[in-house]
């Protein structure tokens, strides 16, 4: 979470290479802080080196969103709750993915 205003939580990024998991990342930031009370829009920038390049996209959390959001959470516990790790893909995603030091070193 990078900034919040009266109407947006801000998530920036330095490119939208994994536009999917920054969106679902971010709603689950906007859930979290509904589960506080507070009520907020998605905003997510992504900052790309060449200025013009800018991208900005804007998220609401819907109660359809938040119950497909709600099987991620539970697929994610399920997963970490697991005695197997599972096997790494070895896709061309893996190079980008957040995750490459745990799965490859
Ligand atoms: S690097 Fe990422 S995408 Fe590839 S197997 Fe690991 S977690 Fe999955």
């Amino acid at each position: 979470m990078d900034k919040i205003t009266k109407e947006y939580l801000t998530e920036v990024k330095k490119s939208d290479a994994d536009i999917n998991a920054s969106k679902w990342q971010l709603l689950f930031y906007l859930k979290v802080l509904k589960s506080k009370g507070i009520i907020r829009k998605g905003k997510l920038e992504c900052v790309e080196k060449k200025k013009s390049d800018n991208k900005i996209y804007y998220f609401e959390l819907t109660d359809e969103i938040e119950q497909e959001l709600e099987t991620y959470i539970n697929d994610i516990e399920k997963l970490i709750s697991n005695e197997t790790i599972p096997d790494v893909l070895n896709k061309p995603k893996c190079k980008k993915c957040a995750y490459y030091e745990y799965c490859y070193i």
